[in-house]
């Protein structure tokens, strides 16, 4: 049987850190699905397509990952994909609280799916996408910390935005 694992996330956009926990996920597993979760509880920059085709480009090196939208209770589409893994990255101590609170109710939901963390590593620790949007909308660098096309996708949906509805002064004073 092969072993499956699901790495689910928003990936508004994919970072460097993400891509590390997939990487990482890759060489344990033989098989990843990193989940691309379409309706999150938060506002989004990139649709769901958009969001997989980044990390599709970001992952595209790695053989044994699969990129999939997802929606929906996570443990069924891990059910459904044959997987009884899902793989979650831990960054702080917040990270912490609330993937153990999501763990517990997937395993009261689904007890056949084991979840595992990958700790972050060292220099993606400090990292999550919406810092890198805050920095890319202020005109900071995010060299190194996501792909390049990401920056530049991000920069292209960030101005047009902002012609839309311009970043409030409070976030810039
Ligand atoms: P969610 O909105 O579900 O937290 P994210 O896309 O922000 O989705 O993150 C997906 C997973 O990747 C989560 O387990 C998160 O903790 C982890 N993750 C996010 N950023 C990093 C990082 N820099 N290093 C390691 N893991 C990370």
């Amino acid at each position: 049987m092969t072993m499956t694992a699901v790495y689910p996330g928003t990936f508004d956009p994919i970072t460097m850190g993400h891509v590390d926990i997939a990487r990482r996920a890759a060489q344990i597993f033989e098989h990843v699905i990193v989940a691309v979760y379409d309706t999150p509880a938060k506002t989004l920059v990139f649709d769901t397509a958009e969001r997989v085709a980044m990390a599709e480009k970001a992952l595209a090196g790695v053989g044994n990952i699969e990129v999939r939208a997802f929606g929906g209770l996570l443990v069924e589409f891990a059910r459904q994909a044959g997987a009884r893994v899902i793989v979650r990255g831990l960054r702080a101590v917040s990270d912490y609280e609330i993937e153990t609170q999501m763990a517990l109710m997937n395993r009261t939901l689904a007890p056949d799916v084991e979840e595992v963390f990958l700790v972050a590593s060292l220099q993606y620790s400090f990292l999550s996408a919406s810092l890198i949007k805050e920095v890319i909308k202020l005109g900071g660098t995010v060299e190194g910390l996501v792909p390049d096309f990401v920056a530049d996708a991000l920069r292209q949906k960030l101005a047009k935005q902002e012609e839309t509805a311009p970043v409030p002064r409070w976030l810039t004073s």
